[in-house]
């Protein structure tokens, strides 16, 4: 080093060396400043051979500039093609190094190769250019120094490239640059000190060489292309840097954009987040160096630091604690990226599946809850009950099920309306809910019926107690938009496992108990019992085929002659209307109407009663009228007096050919409505009715809210009205109403002489029953009436039964 430092010293001229230097500076800035941008860069290749370009000039250059300044006494030249190839050769390595450097840029080795090669480049265009060299005696090496020189530049070469372009770029320009100058200055002047000039050997000058001002002038020409290239760089780089920064702000705007939070760490400690992630986690003065690991909740922190160990891409699922302290689930996603200082960092996006969450949990509402009422459906109560059997085999309970049929939905449904049906609904669904206790499941099944699961029954006493406490809150009238309906239900119940081991036939039986319930006076509970089920299927046969045979046309009527108690002479005809099916034969009208009340086809069927009995009645005699029943759900039709009042102009009979028969139940709901639709009835010269009288509510008010013109007495007190003094009481009673309210009283169900006399003894105006005559097809009654003619109708009932 001594020695080197002396030569230096000695047989230089200062001035040159620092003017050397400074062009080393220069190069190397320029070059490094290209260097960088290579990478940034697309057209990669020209760019590549600029780098090259400008660093083999630089070295070039300040070699040639040193050599200017060495032994300024010697008389030099420079042979030309050497001189040429040291500059060639040397550009060609060092446009390799950087190559190497750059492509492989990120890698370990990629860096230290590239600055290997760039550190050879420069040692040949040394070694090479002073091969060139023309001077009065003869150039030596001390081996020893040289090997160090060339050392020196590969190992100067290969820090500053890999500095800047290795594994761990640590961004350092200005330290590549350092280096590079180190590296240029420190070979040429290791080399000059490795070279021994032995004077007084005369080599001749070169034949086409250069002289000194030769040299000064391409120095002076190459320096200043340096110097272009430096300042090209500088002003590209600042251009690049605003470019840069430009980029950086649209990136943040892309970030701040984004729906998802992004969050770069590096081992766990926050380096920046955008907007979103903010928004989750805090403003970025908190956020800013604090640990991701806080947003895992506690439960979840070994899963939180196994994740965020990983490595490459994963996704995760959690919950994650927002910036009030409130959790939210969120998935996590996890990447490797360069951050911003060029050194590596993980990129944390994090999407909040809150809402994501809630619509999940909604769709899974709606799929099991029935949207009218919210109550659970079928499906979700079907799922519960083949839970609780399943646990009952475990702890030996039983379950019971329950169903809840409404008793006047339809009704409701049809006076008031669809919306009023729906309230009604939901009400009932309130109250079914408000009634169970912990453990019990309450269902809407559809239509109007409902189920309830009652778990760990020990006793039959617990589900006694349920039914009791809902039949009691079905009773209560229900408060509509149009006023207070009253409302009721019945119960049917079946248990696990006395009633059916499947939930098919245990809903099933409960189902059947219930429509026993109904068919027992409605508002009241009944436990499944085997026997049930016959009726039931029936029951659902009939259903079934009442809406068919309206279509079919397998309705027809039948008359029952009603005669005067004295001369026992036919006055009228009652219409009493018959189903024949193909399968099930003849259905009676007490089988099928009250089916067809409560399905509401009583409506249509009604109205082809009407139609037919006035159509029949237009053929008889001018003396005989017709008598219809009408059904107390047809008045809650519009179109009921529409309907009559078109068939008797259509067939031409006058209203008082025709009696309307109604009962009790007409006016017991609704008895404004009733009166009004009787009303009209009645102003078409019809007569009235009162049906049944004496059974069901029997209140001398229903009586009295309507001119009613006649009384039928009910059959079941003309049955033993000889062996039953307090039912002749009754009739009698009845009939001292009927005269005092002038209404005619009629006796139906008369089987018997014996009964026929006894209701002529006691006042009573007419006589229906199977002693007079059976009810006959429509054909039969020009026959009938032929033979009564003269004859007494007695021998007409001996020979009709
Ligand atoms: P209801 O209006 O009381 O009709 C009288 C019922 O008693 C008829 O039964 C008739 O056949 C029967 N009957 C007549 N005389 C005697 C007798 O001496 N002894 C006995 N044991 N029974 C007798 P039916 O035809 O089966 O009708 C049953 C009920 O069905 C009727 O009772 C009525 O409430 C209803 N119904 C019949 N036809 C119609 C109709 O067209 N519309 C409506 N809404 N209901 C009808
Ligand atoms: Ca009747
Ligand atoms: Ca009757």
């Amino acid at each position: 080093m001594a020695q080197v430092i002396e030569r230096l010293m000695m047989d230089h001229d200062l001035g040159l060396v620092l003017l050397a230097g400074a062009i080393c500076v220069v190069g190397a800035i320029a070059t490094m400043n290209l260097s960088v941008r290579v990478r940034g860069g697309r057209r990669k290749a020209l760019r590549l051979v600029f780098v090259a370009f400008c660093a083999g000039a630089t070295v070039w250059s300040t070699h040639f500039v040193a050599m200017l300044a060495y032994l300024t006494n010697v008389p030099m030249t420079y042979e030309l093609g050497l001189t040429t190839l040291s500059f060639v050769a040397g550009t060609v390595l060092i446009g390799i190094g950087f190559g190497v450097a750059i492509h492989g840029q990120g890698g370990r080795s990629a860096g230290l190769l590239g600055g290997a090669i760039l550190g050879a480049g420069v040692v040949v265009l040394h070694y090479v250019g002073m091969a060139a060299v023309r001077l009065p005696g003869i150039l030596s090496y001390q081996p020893a120094l040289a090997v160090v020189s060339v050392a020196v530049s590969l190992g100067l070469g290969s820090l500053a490239l890999g500095g800047m372009f290795g594994r761990h770029p640590g961004g350092a320009k200005s330290v590549g640059i350092l280096l590079m100058v180190g590296m240029i200055l420190s070979l040429h002047f290791t080399a000059m000190g490795a070279a021994n000039v032995v004077h007084g050997v005369a080599l001749g000058g070169a034949t086409n060489g250069i002289s000194r001002a030769g040299l000064a002038i391409a120095v002076a020409v190459v320096s200043l292309l340096i110097l272009a290239f430096g300042l090209a760089g500088a002003i590209l780089d600042k251009k690049f840097s605003h470019r840069r920064a430009t980029e950086a702000d649209r990136f943040r705007t892309l970030a701040d954009g984004a729906f998802e939070g992004l969050v770069v760490h590096r081992a766990g400690t926050i380096l920046d987040a955008n907007a979103a992630a903010r928004h989750l986690f805090g403003p970025s003065d908190t956020l800013a160096g604090a640990s991701v690991r806080g947003w895992f909740e506690e439960t979840d922190q070994a899963g939180a630091d196994r994740f965020l160990a990983g490595a490459g891409d994963e996704t995760l699922e959690v919950e994650l604690r927002g910036s009030e302290g409130t959790s939210f689930p969120a998935e996590v996603s996890r990447r490797r990226i360069l951050a911003s200082d060029g050194a590596e960092a993980e990129l944390l996006a994090i999407r909040d599946l809150t809402s994501r969450k809630e619509s999940e949990a909604r769709i899974v509402h709606l799929a099991l809850h029935d949207p009218l009422t919210d109550l659970p459906n079928r499906r979700f109560f079907l799922e519960m009950a083949e839970k609780a059997i399943s646990e009952v085999y475990r702890t030996g309970d039983r379950v019971a099920f329950l169903t809840v049929g409404m008793d006047n939905f339809k009704a409701i449904n049809d006076i008031h309306g669809h919306s009023a049906g729906d309230a009604l609904l939901r009400a009932t669904g309130e109250r079914i809910r408000a009634t169970l206790r912990d453990g019990d499941f309450c269902a809407r099944m559809g239509g109007d019926e409902f189920a309830i699961l009652q778990t760990r029954v020990t006793s039959v006493t617990e589900t006694l107690a349920l039914a009791g406490r809902l039949l009691d809150a079905l009773r209560d009238p229900v408060r509509l938009p149009g006023g207070d309906v009253a409302a009721s239900g019945s119960i049917g119940a079946a248990f696990f496992p006395e009633d059916g081991h499947r939930m098919d036939g245990l809903l099933r039986n409960a189902l059947t108990a219930m429509h026993r319930a109904k068919a027992d006076g409605k508002a009241t509970l009944r436990f499944f019992e085997a026997d049930m089920d016959a009726a039931l299927v029936g029951r659902r046969i009939l259903e079934s085929g009442l809406g068919r045979a309206l279509s079919e046309g397998r309705f027809f009527l039948e008359y029952q002659p009603i005669v005067e108690s004295r001369g026992r002479k036919a006055v009228a005809f009652e219409a009493l209307v018959r189903w024949r099916d193909p399968e099930l034969g003849l259905v009676t009208p007490a089988e099928f109407v009250p089916i067809a009340e409560e399905t509401g086809l009583i409506v249509p069927i009604g109205e082809f009663v009407v139609r037919e009995a006035i159509r029949a009645a237009a053929s008889w005699p001018e003396s005989l009228r017709v008598a219809i029943n009408l059904s107390a759900v047809q008045f809650r039709q519009r179109g009921l007096v529409a309907v009559v009042r078109q068939a008797l102009e259509e067939y031409g009979v006058p209203g008082h050919r025709v009696e309307l028969e109604v009962t009790e139940t007409l006016l017991v709901e609704n008895r404004q409505a009733a009166v009004r639709t009787l009303r009209e009835l009645k102003g078409l010269g019809m007569r009235i009715s009162m049906d049944d009288f004496g059974t069901g509510y029997s209140s001398l008010s229903y009586l009295q809210s309507f001119p009613f013109d006649k009384i039928k007495i009910d059959q079941s007190f003309v049955a033993d009205l000889a062996q039953n003094d307090q039912n002749a009481a009754i009739v009698r009673a009845i009939l001292a109403l009927g005269k005092s309210l002038r209404m005619k009283v009629v006796a139906e169900g008369v089987e018997t002489m014996q009964q026929a006399d006894l209701l002529e003894d006691f006042g009573c105006d007419e006589l229906q029953g199977f002693l007079l005559a059976r009810p006959m097809a429509a054909s039969e009654i020009a026959s009938y009436l032929a033979r009564q003619e003269p004859a007494r109708p007695t021998l007409v009932a001996v020979s009709a039964a």
